[in-house]
């Protein structure tokens, strides 16, 4: 009898499905190379690239690769301190972000505990809570008819929230919607959870925001302990390939956090690559100016072409192709041009269009005219 090795899993790993990270990227890049190229606007990355700091500083972490890099990262977290105005002991950095939320719930959640999400959260919240063995609990999203349509609803999140609540996990602004809600609705909800219920917010985008209204909650940590903000290196960074992140937290829940961290978890390139990043505040202002232009041209098109569009504080773009939309996904791919099909978010009818540079932009438009033709 061959042994069923699935009986022999931890019974919380039994069904877990993967993160999907969209297309075979290497395979298509191949495919397309003779041709146009292949338009990569499938999974949120920085059309401007980091900044070039980044690649002028990092020749002395290339003579020493030898060497472990600081298990430790401090000279990063320092940066990040100092950045943020947040003391050391309440930075943890992770090799993502993804790592830290896998390792928060690790940390928290058990199979007694729920952890509450809202319809349309990011991918990797079910995951690390169903790794852990807890209960996945989900609240309605706004309807589609709302300001912030299939944006989170706070107050759905609060009514969530019962004695088995440990933990509540969004991101603000959100993938995949692109929406976002206030500050002031964020600090509202903060000061109505009760304190032993932990509150994820992920603020993966949050460097793109350019609406007023939106904050981060970075500023909340100190009134409210039981909160805590990821961040990453991923996104307006523009270090999607070297794998970096951070949360902020109580130095409680930090220190809870660190015996679980693989050690050296952060490569030598990538510590060294995030803190010259950071340190980049021109760059950064420039690639958040870039991206608001282009948002604003993009949905502008879309909407020209009768195409339905989520308001967007991030670098990407969620559209509604309705009926047509896998077929108008895969006559764009046909065409070398990727976007993200959304059915595994229960958003079938929907893409979600990256922002790029200008012609770039202008590639897609041109193609989906052509293919709504
Ligand atoms: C891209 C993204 C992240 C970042 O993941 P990394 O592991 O840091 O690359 C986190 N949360 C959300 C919502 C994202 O879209």
């Amino acid at each position: 009898m061959p042994i069923d090795f699935t009986t022999l899993a931890n019974p919380a790993m039994r069904n877990l499905q993967a993160y999907d990270p969209g297309h075979d990227i290497p395979a298509l890049r191949r495919l397309y190379a003779d041709g146009g190229g292949l338009l990569e606007l499938g999974s949120n990355e920085n059309c401007y690239g980091p900044s070039p700091l980044v690649a002028t500083g990092l020749q002395d972490e290339l003579d020493t690769l030898f060497r472990y890099p600081d298990p430790a990262g401090k000279a990063l977290k320092q940066a990040v301190s100092e950045k943020l105005g947040i003391p050391v002991e309440s930075i943890a950095l992770g090799n993502g972000s993804h790592e830290l939320l896998m390792q928060l719930a690790q940390v928290f959640a058990t199979p007694e505990d729920d952890v509450l999400v809202s319809r349309y959260c990011f991918a990797v919240y079910p995951i690390a809570a169903r790794a852990a063995g807890a209960r996945l609990v989900t609240v309605e999203a706004n309807p589609p008819d709302h300001a912030m349509p299939l944006g989170h609803d706070p107050d759905a999140l609060l009514a969530g929230i019962s004695a088995n609540t440990k933990m509540v996990c969004f991101a603000n602004p959100n993938n995949p919607t692109g929406t976002w809600f206030s500050f002031d609705r964020l600090a509202r909800f903060l000061a109505a959870v009760p304190e032993n219920v932990l509150v994820v917010v992920d603020e993966a985008y949050i460097e793109y925001a350019t609406d007023p209204e939106i904050r981060s909650a970075l500023t909340l940590i100190g009134d409210h302990p039981n909160l805590i903000v990821t961040r990453t290196f991923s996104k307006a960074y523009g270090l999607a390939g070297l794998r970096a992140g951070f949360a902020v937290a109580h130095p409680d829940i930090i220190k809870l956090m660190e015996p679980i961290r693989e050690s050296f978890n952060l490569n030598a390139i990538a510590l060294q690559a995030a803190r010259l990043a950071l340190s980049d505040e021109p760059h950064l202002d420039k690639v958040r100016a870039g991206n608001a232009i282009e948002r604003d041209w993009m949905r502008a098109r879309l909407a020209d072409l009768g195409v339905e569009v989520l308001p967007s504080q991030t670098n990407f773009v969620l559209a509604r192709f309705g009926v047509r939309t896998a077929a108008i996904e895969n006559a764009l791919f046909r065409r070398g041009v990727m976007v993200r099909p959304m059915s595994g978010y229960g958003l079938g009818d929907h893409l979600r269009i990256t922002l790029a540079s200008r012609v770039e932009n202008q590639r897609f438009i041109d193609t989906l005219e052509e293919v709504m033709a």
